[in-house]
Protein backbone atom coordinates (compact mmCIF):
# COMPACT_ATOMS: atom_id res chain seq x y z
CA UNK A 1 0.00 0.00 0.00
CA UNK A 2 1.53 3.53 -0.72
CA UNK A 3 0.21 6.44 -1.24
CA UNK A 4 -1.34 7.00 1.74
CA UNK A 5 -0.19 10.48 3.48
CA UNK A 6 -2.12 11.79 -0.26
CA UNK A 7 -5.61 10.00 0.62
CA UNK A 8 -8.53 11.97 1.98
CA UNK A 9 -9.52 10.99 5.33
CA UNK A 10 -12.73 8.75 3.73
CA UNK A 11 -10.08 6.89 1.66
CA UNK A 12 -8.00 6.19 4.93
CA UNK A 13 -11.04 5.45 6.79
CA UNK A 14 -11.49 2.30 3.78
CA UNK A 15 -7.90 0.87 4.13
CA UNK A 16 -7.97 1.36 7.88
CA UNK A 17 -11.50 -0.35 8.17
CA UNK A 18 -10.01 -3.25 5.71
CA UNK A 19 -7.40 -3.79 8.15
CA UNK A 20 -9.22 -4.19 11.61
CA UNK A 21 -10.15 -0.62 12.09
CA UNK A 22 -6.75 0.33 14.52
CA UNK A 23 -3.30 1.24 13.69
CA UNK A 24 -0.92 1.98 15.97
CA UNK A 25 2.76 3.84 15.42
CA UNK A 26 4.95 4.25 17.96
CA UNK A 27 8.95 5.04 18.57
CA UNK A 28 11.21 2.36 18.68
CA UNK A 29 14.52 3.11 20.56
CA UNK A 30 16.47 0.00 19.60
CA UNK A 31 15.53 0.60 16.01
CA UNK A 32 15.95 4.60 15.93
CA UNK A 33 13.15 5.12 13.98
CA UNK A 34 9.24 5.30 14.13
CA UNK A 35 7.74 1.14 13.53
CA UNK A 36 4.36 0.67 12.53
CA UNK A 37 2.48 -1.72 14.04
CA UNK A 38 1.38 -3.86 10.68
CA UNK A 39 3.35 -3.28 6.94
CA UNK A 40 0.39 -1.73 5.56
CA UNK A 41 1.53 1.14 7.41
CA UNK A 42 5.33 1.15 6.76
CA UNK A 43 5.14 4.08 4.60
CA UNK A 44 3.58 6.51 7.27
CA UNK A 45 6.51 5.23 9.98
CA UNK A 46 8.84 6.34 7.27
CA UNK A 47 8.03 9.39 6.61
CA UNK A 48 7.39 10.07 10.29
CA UNK A 49 10.84 9.17 10.88
CA UNK A 50 12.16 11.12 8.38
CA UNK A 51 10.22 14.38 8.43
CA UNK A 52 12.26 16.87 10.79
CA UNK A 53 9.66 19.80 10.75
CA UNK A 54 6.51 18.50 12.84
CA UNK A 55 7.62 14.94 13.88
CA UNK A 56 10.72 14.99 17.30
CA UNK A 57 10.80 11.48 17.84
CA UNK A 58 6.86 11.44 18.82
CA UNK A 59 6.48 8.26 21.45
CA UNK A 60 2.91 7.25 19.80
CA UNK A 61 0.46 7.82 17.12
CA UNK A 62 -2.79 5.95 17.60
CA UNK A 63 -5.49 5.69 14.78
CA UNK A 64 -9.09 4.83 15.30
CA UNK A 65 -12.27 4.40 13.63
CA UNK A 66 -16.29 5.22 15.91
CA UNK A 67 -17.70 2.28 15.59
CA UNK A 68 -21.46 4.14 14.52
CA UNK A 69 -20.48 7.24 13.07
CA UNK A 70 -17.43 5.60 10.94
CA UNK A 71 -15.45 9.07 11.68
CA UNK A 72 -11.65 8.44 12.39
CA UNK A 73 -10.33 9.33 15.64
CA UNK A 74 -6.30 10.06 16.04
CA UNK A 75 -4.05 10.53 19.37
CA UNK A 76 -0.85 12.11 19.35
CA UNK A 77 1.45 11.61 22.24
CA UNK A 78 4.55 13.07 21.46
CA UNK A 79 6.38 12.87 25.20
CA UNK A 80 5.43 10.92 28.41
CA UNK A 81 8.53 11.71 30.60
CA UNK A 82 6.86 14.15 32.79
CA UNK A 83 3.91 12.44 32.93
CA UNK A 84 0.52 11.31 30.72
CA UNK A 85 0.49 12.85 27.53
CA UNK A 86 -2.39 15.74 27.60
CA UNK A 87 -4.13 18.02 25.29
CA UNK A 88 -7.02 18.83 23.57
CA UNK A 89 -9.19 17.06 21.29
CA UNK A 90 -9.98 19.14 17.74
CA UNK A 91 -12.67 18.64 15.69
CA UNK A 92 -12.30 19.95 12.57
CA UNK A 93 -12.41 18.90 8.55
CA UNK A 94 -8.86 17.77 6.88
CA UNK A 95 -8.27 17.45 3.23
CA UNK A 96 -5.60 14.97 3.31
CA UNK A 97 -4.48 12.29 5.54
CA UNK A 98 -1.24 13.72 5.56
CA UNK A 99 -2.87 17.18 7.24
CA UNK A 100 -4.65 15.31 9.89
CA UNK A 101 -1.38 13.67 10.85
CA UNK A 102 1.18 16.92 10.71
CA UNK A 103 -1.64 18.58 12.99
CA UNK A 104 -1.58 16.06 15.55
CA UNK A 105 1.89 15.94 15.88
CA UNK A 106 2.37 19.12 15.20
CA UNK A 107 0.19 20.29 17.98
CA UNK A 108 1.23 17.65 20.43
CA UNK A 109 4.91 18.75 20.46
CA UNK A 110 3.38 21.94 21.62
CA UNK A 111 1.58 20.45 24.19
CA UNK A 112 5.03 19.04 25.94
CA UNK A 113 6.55 22.12 26.07
CA UNK A 114 3.25 24.42 27.23
CA UNK A 115 3.29 21.71 30.16
CA UNK A 116 6.34 21.83 30.52
CA UNK A 117 7.55 25.35 30.51
CA UNK A 118 4.43 25.73 33.05
CA UNK A 119 5.41 23.77 35.53
CA UNK A 120 3.15 20.53 35.21
CA UNK A 121 3.57 17.33 35.34
CA UNK A 122 1.84 16.31 32.56
CA UNK A 123 3.61 15.59 28.95
CA UNK A 124 2.13 16.25 25.31
CA UNK A 125 -0.81 14.30 23.32
CA UNK A 126 -3.17 15.82 21.33
CA UNK A 127 -6.19 14.24 20.27
CA UNK A 128 -8.64 14.86 16.62
CA UNK A 129 -12.09 13.81 15.58
CA UNK A 130 -11.90 14.12 11.78
CA UNK A 131 -15.26 16.15 10.54
CA UNK A 132 -16.87 13.84 7.90
CA UNK A 133 -18.57 16.13 5.11
CA UNK A 134 -21.67 14.57 5.53
CA UNK A 135 -21.90 14.61 9.16
CA UNK A 136 -25.15 16.17 11.05
CA UNK A 137 -22.07 17.78 13.01
CA UNK A 138 -23.58 20.44 14.78
CA UNK A 139 -26.85 18.25 15.88
CA UNK A 140 -26.46 16.94 19.40
CA UNK A 141 -27.32 14.09 19.47
CA UNK A 142 -25.02 12.60 17.11
CA UNK A 143 -22.09 14.85 18.78
CA UNK A 144 -22.84 12.72 21.76
CA UNK A 145 -22.62 9.79 20.02
CA UNK A 146 -19.15 10.98 18.72
CA UNK A 147 -17.49 12.21 21.54
CA UNK A 148 -18.63 9.04 23.43
CA UNK A 149 -17.11 6.62 21.14
CA UNK A 150 -13.77 8.80 21.51
CA UNK A 151 -14.12 8.66 24.82
CA UNK A 152 -14.12 4.96 24.76
CA UNK A 153 -10.89 5.13 21.99
CA UNK A 154 -9.22 7.25 24.89
CA UNK A 155 -10.01 4.73 27.43
CA UNK A 156 -8.60 1.87 25.25
CA UNK A 157 -5.11 3.60 25.27
CA UNK A 158 -5.02 2.71 29.39
CA UNK A 159 -4.48 6.69 30.06
CA UNK A 160 -1.17 7.68 28.14
CA UNK A 161 -3.10 9.93 26.46
CA UNK A 162 -5.44 12.50 28.66
CA UNK A 163 -8.37 14.39 26.53
CA UNK A 164 -9.41 18.43 26.51
CA UNK A 165 -11.32 20.68 25.07
CA UNK A 166 -9.61 22.49 21.68
CA UNK A 167 -10.52 24.10 18.53
CA UNK A 168 -14.69 22.35 17.96
CA UNK A 169 -15.25 20.71 20.89
CA UNK A 170 -16.97 22.47 23.81
CA UNK A 171 -17.94 21.65 27.32
CA UNK A 172 -21.01 19.74 26.19
CA UNK A 173 -18.72 17.51 24.00
CA UNK A 174 -16.12 16.74 27.04
CA UNK A 175 -19.24 16.17 29.18
CA UNK A 176 -20.16 13.61 26.55
CA UNK A 177 -16.32 12.18 26.36
CA UNK A 178 -16.16 11.82 30.36
CA UNK A 179 -19.60 9.41 30.04
CA UNK A 180 -17.00 6.76 28.48
CA UNK A 181 -13.47 7.54 29.74
CA UNK A 182 -12.01 8.75 32.74
CA UNK A 183 -8.36 10.17 31.13
CA UNK A 184 -10.25 13.31 30.11
CA UNK A 185 -9.71 17.09 32.02
CA UNK A 186 -11.50 20.33 31.33
CA UNK A 187 -14.93 18.23 32.00
CA UNK A 188 -17.66 21.30 32.95
CA UNK A 189 -18.30 22.27 37.05
CA UNK A 190 -21.56 20.07 37.09
CA UNK A 191 -19.28 16.87 37.31
CA UNK A 192 -16.40 18.12 39.26
CA UNK A 193 -14.32 20.59 36.59
CA UNK A 194 -13.00 23.91 36.70
CA UNK A 195 -14.75 25.62 34.43
CA UNK A 196 -14.07 28.70 32.29
CA UNK A 197 -10.32 28.74 31.96
CA UNK A 198 -10.66 32.32 29.85
CA UNK A 199 -10.13 34.74 33.24
CA UNK A 200 -6.97 32.79 34.47
CA UNK A 201 -5.66 32.83 30.99
CA UNK A 202 -6.24 36.47 30.84
CA UNK A 203 -4.26 36.93 33.58
CA UNK A 204 -1.51 34.61 33.09
CA UNK A 205 -1.16 36.60 29.59
CA UNK A 206 -1.19 39.70 31.87
CA UNK A 207 1.43 38.90 33.81
CA UNK A 208 3.56 38.23 30.85
CA UNK A 209 2.95 41.71 29.69
CA UNK A 210 4.69 42.11 33.17
CA UNK A 211 7.88 40.52 32.87
CA UNK A 212 8.48 41.60 29.04
CA UNK A 213 8.41 45.24 30.39
CA UNK A 214 10.34 44.31 32.87
CA UNK A 215 12.79 42.72 30.82
CA UNK A 216 13.04 45.97 28.53
CA UNK A 217 13.48 48.06 31.54
CA UNK A 218 10.10 49.82 30.94
CA UNK A 219 8.75 49.70 34.04
CA UNK A 220 4.95 48.65 35.01
CA UNK A 221 2.03 48.47 33.51
CA UNK A 222 0.51 51.81 34.47
CA UNK A 223 -0.08 54.34 32.40
CA UNK A 224 1.49 52.20 29.24
CA UNK A 225 -0.96 52.18 26.06
CA UNK A 226 -2.27 48.32 25.26
CA UNK A 227 -3.89 47.54 21.63
CA UNK A 228 -5.29 44.30 20.95
CA UNK A 229 -6.69 42.33 18.33
CA UNK A 230 -10.31 40.60 19.28
CA UNK A 231 -12.17 41.69 22.07
CA UNK A 232 -13.30 37.97 23.11
CA UNK A 233 -13.84 36.09 26.08
CA UNK A 234 -9.72 36.17 27.33
CA UNK A 235 -9.93 39.90 26.09
CA UNK A 236 -12.73 40.76 28.22
CA UNK A 237 -11.11 39.53 31.55
CA UNK A 238 -7.84 41.12 30.17
CA UNK A 239 -9.14 44.45 29.86
CA UNK A 240 -10.24 43.79 33.39
CA UNK A 241 -6.85 43.01 34.58
CA UNK A 242 -5.06 45.80 32.49
CA UNK A 243 -7.96 48.27 34.22
CA UNK A 244 -6.93 46.98 37.62
CA UNK A 245 -3.31 48.10 37.08
CA UNK A 246 -3.99 51.55 36.28
CA UNK A 247 -3.26 51.10 32.38
CA UNK A 248 -3.22 54.58 30.57
CA UNK A 249 -5.41 53.43 27.16
CA UNK A 250 -6.90 49.95 25.66
CA UNK A 251 -7.76 49.89 21.76
CA UNK A 252 -9.34 46.77 21.04
CA UNK A 253 -10.80 45.74 17.56
CA UNK A 254 -14.09 43.34 16.83
CA UNK A 255 -15.14 42.19 14.31
CA UNK A 256 -18.58 41.27 15.78
CA UNK A 257 -21.03 43.31 16.37
CA UNK A 258 -23.05 41.91 18.81
CA UNK A 259 -19.45 41.46 21.16
CA UNK A 260 -18.44 45.29 20.48
CA UNK A 261 -21.99 46.34 21.74
CA UNK A 262 -21.92 43.33 25.09
CA UNK A 263 -18.04 44.88 26.21
CA UNK A 264 -19.39 48.63 25.51
CA UNK A 265 -22.02 47.80 27.59
CA UNK A 266 -20.06 46.04 30.58
CA UNK A 267 -17.54 48.55 30.65
CA UNK A 268 -19.82 51.27 30.97
CA UNK A 269 -22.22 49.30 33.64
CA UNK A 270 -19.23 48.50 35.98
CA UNK A 271 -16.68 51.44 35.07
CA UNK A 272 -13.20 51.31 33.82
CA UNK A 273 -11.31 53.23 36.50
CA UNK A 274 -9.04 55.94 34.91
CA UNK A 275 -8.55 53.86 31.71
CA UNK A 276 -9.17 55.30 28.48
CA UNK A 277 -11.11 52.45 26.42
CA UNK A 278 -11.42 52.55 22.77
CA UNK A 279 -13.23 48.99 21.37
CA UNK A 280 -13.64 49.45 17.59
CA UNK A 281 -15.53 47.61 15.49
CA UNK A 282 -13.38 46.29 12.41
CA UNK A 283 -13.91 43.74 9.29
CA UNK A 284 -12.61 40.94 9.15
CA UNK A 285 -9.48 41.80 7.17
CA UNK A 286 -8.93 45.07 8.58
CA UNK A 287 -5.33 44.75 9.96
CA UNK A 288 -5.11 49.01 11.22
CA UNK A 289 -4.53 47.85 14.75
CA UNK A 290 -1.35 46.40 13.79
CA UNK A 291 -0.39 49.88 13.15
CA UNK A 292 -1.57 51.13 16.94
CA UNK A 293 1.55 52.95 18.31
CA UNK A 294 1.48 50.83 21.86
CA UNK A 295 3.41 50.07 24.70
CA UNK A 296 2.35 45.70 23.85
CA UNK A 297 0.46 44.64 20.91
CA UNK A 298 -1.99 41.67 21.90
CA UNK A 299 -2.85 39.48 19.57
CA UNK A 300 -5.97 37.99 21.18
CA UNK A 301 -8.05 36.99 18.33
CA UNK A 302 -7.12 34.20 16.04
CA UNK A 303 -3.52 32.34 14.98
CA UNK A 304 -1.42 32.81 12.10
CA UNK A 305 -1.94 36.95 12.01
CA UNK A 306 2.00 37.74 12.49
CA UNK A 307 3.15 37.86 8.99
CA UNK A 308 6.00 39.98 7.23
CA UNK A 309 3.06 42.51 6.34
CA UNK A 310 1.88 42.83 9.50
CA UNK A 311 5.35 42.70 11.40
CA UNK A 312 6.11 45.77 9.56
CA UNK A 313 2.97 47.60 10.52
CA UNK A 314 4.03 46.82 14.09
CA UNK A 315 4.79 50.25 16.29
CA UNK A 316 5.32 48.51 20.12
CA UNK A 317 8.43 46.86 21.62
CA UNK A 318 6.46 44.34 22.86
CA UNK A 319 3.86 41.45 21.05
CA UNK A 320 2.26 39.61 23.86
CA UNK A 321 -1.15 38.06 23.54
CA UNK A 322 -3.43 35.20 24.15
CA UNK A 323 -4.19 33.85 20.59
CA UNK A 324 -2.87 30.07 19.56
CA UNK A 325 0.15 30.03 16.98
CA UNK A 326 0.27 33.40 16.64
CA UNK A 327 3.28 33.28 13.80
CA UNK A 328 2.28 33.06 10.18
CA UNK A 329 5.21 31.06 9.73
CA UNK A 330 7.10 30.21 12.80
CA UNK A 331 10.41 29.36 11.02
CA UNK A 332 10.36 32.77 9.99
CA UNK A 333 8.03 35.53 11.38
CA UNK A 334 9.92 35.17 15.01
CA UNK A 335 12.99 36.05 13.15
CA UNK A 336 11.65 38.91 11.62
CA UNK A 337 10.14 39.96 14.89
CA UNK A 338 13.55 39.91 16.56
CA UNK A 339 14.96 41.81 13.44
CA UNK A 340 12.57 45.05 14.09
CA UNK A 341 13.48 44.87 18.01
CA UNK A 342 10.27 43.97 19.33
CA UNK A 343 9.62 41.54 22.30
CA UNK A 344 7.88 38.75 21.06
CA UNK A 345 6.71 37.00 24.29
CA UNK A 346 5.90 32.97 22.49
CA UNK A 347 2.24 31.91 22.66
CA UNK A 348 2.63 28.95 24.52
CA UNK A 349 4.65 30.91 27.41
CA UNK A 350 1.71 33.93 27.70
CA UNK A 351 -1.48 31.51 27.23
CA UNK A 352 -0.76 28.53 29.11
CA UNK A 353 -3.51 29.33 32.24
CA UNK A 354 -6.24 27.83 30.02
CA UNK A 355 -3.97 24.12 30.44
CA UNK A 356 -3.25 24.84 33.98
CA UNK A 357 -6.85 25.94 34.66
CA UNK A 358 -8.11 22.05 34.21
CA UNK A 359 -4.52 20.05 34.39
CA UNK A 360 -5.29 19.27 37.75
CA UNK A 361 -8.98 18.74 38.31
CA UNK A 362 -8.57 15.25 39.86
CA UNK A 363 -6.51 16.51 42.66
CA UNK A 364 -9.38 18.34 44.38
CA UNK A 365 -10.71 21.61 44.19
CA UNK A 366 -9.44 24.53 46.99
CA UNK A 367 -10.86 28.44 47.12
CA UNK A 368 -8.00 30.17 45.96
CA UNK A 369 -5.95 27.53 44.82
CA UNK A 370 -2.52 27.87 45.36
CA UNK A 371 -1.55 25.11 42.84
CA UNK A 372 -3.03 28.28 40.16
CA UNK A 373 -2.14 31.20 42.35
CA UNK A 374 1.89 30.58 42.29
CA UNK A 375 1.35 30.64 38.45
CA UNK A 376 0.81 34.64 38.97
CA UNK A 377 3.75 35.83 41.63
CA UNK A 378 7.02 36.32 41.25
CA UNK A 379 8.79 33.97 43.15
CA UNK A 380 7.80 30.40 42.02
CA UNK A 381 10.24 29.20 39.55
CA UNK A 382 7.70 28.45 36.83
CA UNK A 383 5.69 31.57 37.20
CA UNK A 384 4.80 33.27 33.93
CA UNK A 385 6.91 36.31 34.73
CA UNK A 386 9.53 34.39 35.61
CA UNK A 387 9.37 31.81 33.14
CA UNK A 388 8.74 35.13 30.68
CA UNK A 389 12.06 36.87 31.74
CA UNK A 390 14.12 33.83 31.65
CA UNK A 391 12.73 33.10 28.30
CA UNK A 392 13.60 36.69 26.96
CA UNK A 393 16.78 36.37 28.98
CA UNK A 394 18.10 33.48 27.27
CA UNK A 395 17.22 34.86 23.91
CA UNK A 396 19.16 38.05 24.62
CA UNK A 397 22.24 35.80 25.54
CA UNK A 398 22.72 33.67 23.08
CA UNK A 399 21.54 36.03 20.31
CA UNK A 400 18.60 33.78 19.51
CA UNK A 401 15.00 34.39 18.47
CA UNK A 402 12.37 34.19 21.77
CA UNK A 403 10.93 31.47 20.32
CA UNK A 404 14.12 29.32 20.25
CA UNK A 405 14.55 30.24 23.32
CA UNK A 406 11.34 29.05 24.83
CA UNK A 407 11.85 25.88 22.73
CA UNK A 408 15.07 24.96 24.72
CA UNK A 409 14.11 25.72 27.92
CA UNK A 410 11.02 23.52 27.45
CA UNK A 411 13.02 20.71 26.10
CA UNK A 412 15.03 20.61 28.29
CA UNK A 413 12.04 20.57 31.22
CA UNK A 414 10.56 17.80 28.68
CA UNK A 415 13.21 15.30 29.40
CA UNK A 416 12.85 15.60 33.56
CA UNK A 417 11.01 12.72 34.19
CA UNK A 418 7.56 12.60 36.67
CA UNK A 419 8.73 12.80 39.97
CA UNK A 420 6.41 9.48 41.09
CA UNK A 421 5.41 7.48 38.13
CA UNK A 422 8.65 8.41 35.83
CA UNK A 423 8.15 7.16 31.99
CA UNK A 424 5.12 5.37 32.97
CA UNK A 425 3.69 6.36 29.47
CA UNK A 426 6.39 4.30 27.90
CA UNK A 427 5.78 1.28 29.53
CA UNK A 428 2.16 1.61 28.77
CA UNK A 429 2.63 1.74 25.15
CA UNK A 430 4.99 -0.97 25.40
CA UNK A 431 2.09 -2.85 26.78
CA UNK A 432 -0.78 -1.78 23.56
CA UNK A 433 1.63 -1.96 20.71
CA UNK A 434 1.67 -5.25 18.63
CA UNK A 435 5.18 -6.29 17.83
CA UNK A 436 5.37 -7.07 14.36
P1 LIG B 1 -13.16 34.13 21.56
O1 LIG B 1 -13.72 33.47 20.37
O2 LIG B 1 -14.07 34.41 22.72
O3 LIG B 1 -12.50 35.54 21.16
C1 LIG B 1 -11.91 35.82 19.93
C2 LIG B 1 -12.54 37.11 19.43
O4 LIG B 1 -11.80 37.59 18.32
C3 LIG B 1 -13.98 36.91 18.96
O5 LIG B 1 -14.83 37.81 19.64
C4 LIG B 1 -13.91 37.23 17.46
O6 LIG B 1 -15.07 37.85 16.96
C5 LIG B 1 -12.71 38.14 17.39
N1 LIG B 1 -12.03 38.18 16.10
C6 LIG B 1 -11.80 37.19 15.21
N2 LIG B 1 -11.10 37.64 14.16
C7 LIG B 1 -10.85 38.94 14.39
C8 LIG B 1 -10.16 39.95 13.68
N3 LIG B 1 -9.57 39.69 12.50
N4 LIG B 1 -10.09 41.19 14.21
C9 LIG B 1 -10.68 41.47 15.40
N5 LIG B 1 -11.37 40.54 16.11
C10 LIG B 1 -11.44 39.29 15.63
O7 LIG B 1 -11.92 33.27 22.00
P2 LIG B 1 -11.09 33.36 23.36
O8 LIG B 1 -11.51 32.25 24.24
O9 LIG B 1 -11.13 34.75 23.86
O10 LIG B 1 -9.63 33.02 22.84
C11 LIG B 1 -8.88 33.98 22.14
C12 LIG B 1 -7.62 33.34 21.62
O11 LIG B 1 -6.86 32.84 22.70
C13 LIG B 1 -7.86 32.13 20.70
O12 LIG B 1 -6.85 32.10 19.72
C14 LIG B 1 -7.68 30.94 21.64
O13 LIG B 1 -7.29 29.79 20.94
C15 LIG B 1 -6.59 31.45 22.54
N6 LIG B 1 -6.58 30.83 23.87
C16 LIG B 1 -7.65 30.90 24.67
C17 LIG B 1 -7.61 30.32 25.93
C18 LIG B 1 -8.78 30.41 26.85
O14 LIG B 1 -8.62 30.15 28.05
N7 LIG B 1 -9.97 30.79 26.37
C19 LIG B 1 -6.45 29.65 26.38
C20 LIG B 1 -5.33 29.60 25.52
C21 LIG B 1 -5.41 30.20 24.27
Amino acid sequence: MSGLLELDPEGFIDQLRAHGGRATLYWDDAQGKMVADAPWLDELAAWMTSDTRDVHHHEAVFLGIGPETGALFGAFVHATVRGQGAGGLRFWPYARLEDVLRDGLRLSLGMSRKSALAGLWWGGGKGIIVRRPDAPWQDPTYRRTLYREYGGFTTSLRGVYITAEDVGSGPADMASVFETTRYVTCVPPAVGGSGNPSAATAKGVVCAMEAALDHLGRGELRGKTIAMQGAGNVAGFMIDELVARGVGRIIATEISADRVAEVRARLSREGHGSTSIEIRQAAPGDRQIFAEPCDVFAPNALGGVLDPETIAMLQTPIVCGAANNQLLDDRRDDRLLAERGIAYVPDFVANRMGIVNCANEQYGQVDGDPAIERHFGRTWDNAVFVVTKRVLERAAREGITTSRAANALADEACRVPHPIWGHRGRTIIDGLVKKR
